[in-house]
C-alpha cells in the first residue's frame, strides 16, 4: 500500500454538500493520520474509506488549532473508532495559550454532547505536540506555529506533505515544506482583490489571519515542492471564483490543484 494523503473536507468555515469543513487522512501501512476533525471527517464512513477504517493500524489525529470548522467532528469519533485507540495531538498549551485536556474536555461533555470525554465509548487519549520534529505512528512529524486569528500550528509529514491550513501568509512556511512532495494551504481569497481600491480592504481584513491563493502559489515555488493542493476554500464564493484562484495560483506555481472531498496524492 501507497502512503496516500486525502482531503476528506476541502471547505473552510461552513459545510456545503460538495466541501466538508476542514479533514484530511494519510494512511500508511503502519498508521492512519488524520489532520483536523472538520465536518469532513464525517466522510470517512463512506464506503470507499471502509478499508481505512480497518484495525490494526494507530490512528493519531493532529488538530491545527481549536475553531469549531476543524473540530465539531470530534464528537463522530465514536462512530468510526469504537473501542479502540486514537491518539488525539493538538498543540501544546505554551503555542495556543489553552489547555488541550481542558479545551476538548469542555467541548465533549453535556448539554453540547450526550457523553463527556472520559465517557466516549473509545480510548481517546489526548498527546500534546510542541513545535519541532517527533517519531509519530512510523514517520517524521514536524510541528510548526503560524499566525492566524488563534495561533495555529502546520504538520509535515517525512518529505511527503505539509499540511498549512488556518494560517496568514507566512514565509516560514517555504521553509518548513522545503523538499516534500506536496503542500496542502489554505487559500481563502484569489489575492486579485489587493489590487483594486474598490476590493482592497477585503484583501487587509483577509490577510490578517488567511492567505490568497497567489500568495501560496508563491510560497509553493520558494519551497520547491512538486505539488500545491489548495484547500479551505472560502463557502460563500462560488465555483467559478474558486478556478479564478486556481488559474491565478497556477500562473505563479503551474503546478496547482483544487481537489474535491474525497480526492487524495499518493507517495
Ligand atoms: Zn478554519
Ligand atoms: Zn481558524
Amino acid at each position: 500500500m501507497k502512503p496516500k494523503f486525502t482531503l476528506l473536507g476541502t471547505g473552510g468555515w461552513i459545510p456545503t454538500a460538495r466541501r466538508e469543513t476542514t479533514c484530511a487522512i494519510l494512511g500508511t501501512p503502519q498508521s492512519l493520520f488524520i489532520f483536523d476533525a472538520g465536518t469532513g471527517l464525517s466522510r470517512l464512513l463512506e464506503e470507499r474509506f471502509r478499508p481505512e477504517l480497518e484495525p490494526g493500524r494507530e490512528v493519531h489525529m493532529f488538530l491545527s488549532h481549536y475553531h469549531l470548522d476543524h473540530i465539531a467532528g470530534l464528537v463522530y469519533l465514536p462512530a468510526m473508532f469504537k473501542d479502540r485507540t486514537v491518539y488525539l495531538h493538538p498543540p501544546v498549551s505554551h503555542i495556543t495559550g489553552d489547555d488541550p485536556g481542558e479545551v476538548i474536555a469542555g467541548l465533549i461533555r453535556k448539554p453540547y454532547n450526550p457523553q463527556s470525554l472520559a465517557d466516549l465509548p473509545l480510548d481517546l487519549r489526548i498527546v500534546p505536540i510542541c513545535e519541532g520534529t517527533h517519531t509519530v505512528g512510523g514517520a517524521a512529524v514536524s510541528v510548526r506555529k503560524q499566525i492566524h486569528a488563534d495561533p495555529s500550528v502546520a504538520y509535515r509529514v517525512n518529505d511527503w506533505v505539509v499540511f498549512a491550513t488556518d494560517t496568514a501568509d507566512d514565509e516560514g512556511t517555504a521553509t518548513f515544506a522545503r523538499g516534500v512532495r506536496l503542500l496542502v494551504h489554505e487559500a481563502w481569497i484569489d489575492g486579485v482583490e489587493e489590487e483594486e481600491p474598490a476590493t482592497e480592504r477585503i484583501a487587509r481584513e483577509a490577510y490578517v489571519a488567511h492567505t490568497s491563493a497567489r500568495q501560496a502559489a508563491a510560497r509553493a515555488a520558494e519551497a520547491g515542492v512538486e505539488e500545491l493542493v489548495l484547500c479551505h476554500l472560502n463557502p460563500l464564493r462560488g465555483d467559478a471564483y474558486h478556478q479564478g484562484m486556481l488559474a491565478s495560483a497556477r500562473k505563479i506555481f503551474a503546478g496547482t490543484r483544487i481537489l474535491e472531498d474525497g480526492e487524495g496524492v499518493e507517495f
